[in-house]
């Protein structure tokens, strides 16, 4: 081989991976970033142990750090071990574990009263998780003094679920679907300082209408956010590009999660971590993604920047929720910023 083809060969080269290695440091880069399941259900110390077992083959066998669970399972644990688990979370898994108080069912009027937040706020609680759905009883006057409360004592309203996906089996009635919105705007309007991440994009994630209607939602209520849980797989319903816009415009809004629950046991460790890695790859790469957190169909990734993808991942979470912050840190992820 002369000289001038070895260079032909090697400009050839240049030409077909251009700026490879550059893209391997961002990758790494990326993987480094650590994240934060806002969306979990994890609900006692044995699964803790499981879900550390996922992160560990996350760790191993790709380099990516799963540092933490926001739990809104907490309360539905057997009655009398809610002082094992807090010790456990605190001490035996370094924080990783955080904590929320819960309440499934609001038919009856919202579980704890002003003064319970102030109890379990003080035991270690991060958040208060409210499920609602297909109802407008979210806007009940009597539930006034609780989200009054948690205004005045800084606690998060945590992946608080209203409505359902709409149309869907879920939801099927759009008058029911909007009652149950419109009664959530209700309860936004007379508590502006309510710090509240909603779960699974609001349900406002069906369509590129619905994106309209979130963006909406976020612009008129700053102290809004909202949680990806179990909406990977609805990614395909709205045009990626529309998509991808609003993830990079409202990325302080947004914050990762699953809806992940009893799925991490002995035997399941790899198949729960490629579901995370399918949600990583997502939001990461433009790749065609066989499916989301839960399967569905394929999707192109959105191939976020990386200062968005730090965002969604921790940053949001380590500003809403106490103590992420300080077990992002504890964990070596992150430094006194
Ligand atoms: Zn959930």
């Amino acid at each position: 081989m002369n000289k001038s083809s070895v260079t032909v060969i090697f400009f050839c080269i240049c030409i077909l991976c251009p700026g490879q290695s550059a893209s391997a440091q961002e990758r790494d880069a990326i993987s480094a970033i650590p994240r934060v399941d806002v969306h979990s259900h994890v609900g006692s110390v044995e699964q803790m142990g499981h879900y550390v077992k996922v992160a560990e083959v996350l760790k191993d066998q790709h380099g990516i750090n799963l540092a933490a669970w926001i739990d809104l399972n907490f309360m539905r644990q057997p009655d009398g071990t809610e002082l094992q688990y807090l010790n456990a979370a605190a001490n035996r898994f370094k924080g990783r574990f955080l904590p929320c108080i819960n309440d499934f069912k609001i038919s009856d009027g919202l579980r704890f009263s002003p003064d319970e937040l102030v109890k379990w706020q003080e035991k270690g609680i991060v958040g208060y998780k409210i499920w609602v759905g297909v109802s407008p009883l979210i806007d009940v006057p009597a539930n006034d003094a609780t989200f009054t409360k948690m205004e005045e004592i800084g606690m998060i309203g945590a992946s608080i679920h209203i409505s359902q996906p709409y149309p869907t089996k879920w939801c099927e009635d759009p008058v029911k679907f909007w009652q149950a919105h419109n009664a959530w705007e209700r309860v936004l309007d007379r508590h502006p300082k309510l710090k509240v991440v909603n779960a699974h994009m609001l349900d406002h994630f069906n369509s590129n209408e619905q994106l309209d209607y979130l963006m909406y939602v976020l612009k008129t209520y700053p102290n809004v956010h909202v949680d990806l849980g179990a909406r990977f797989q609805q990614f395909n319903r709205m045009d990626r590009d529309k998509l991808r816009k609003f993830m990079i415009e409202y990325a302080d809004r947004i914050l990762f999660g699953t809806d992940i629950g009893g799925q991490p046991r002995e035997g399941r460790y790899e198949e729960v971590a490629e579901s995370y890695r399918r949600a990583f790859q997502l939001l990461e790469t433009d790749r065609v993604i066989k499916g989301g957190f839960f399967g569905g169909t394929d999707t192109r990734g959105l191939a976020l920047p990386i200062d968005v993808l730090e965002k969604i991942y921790y940053r949001n979470a380590a500003r809403l929720y106490p103590r992420v912050k300080d077990v992002l840190r504890d964990l070596g992820y992150i430094k006194n910023d």
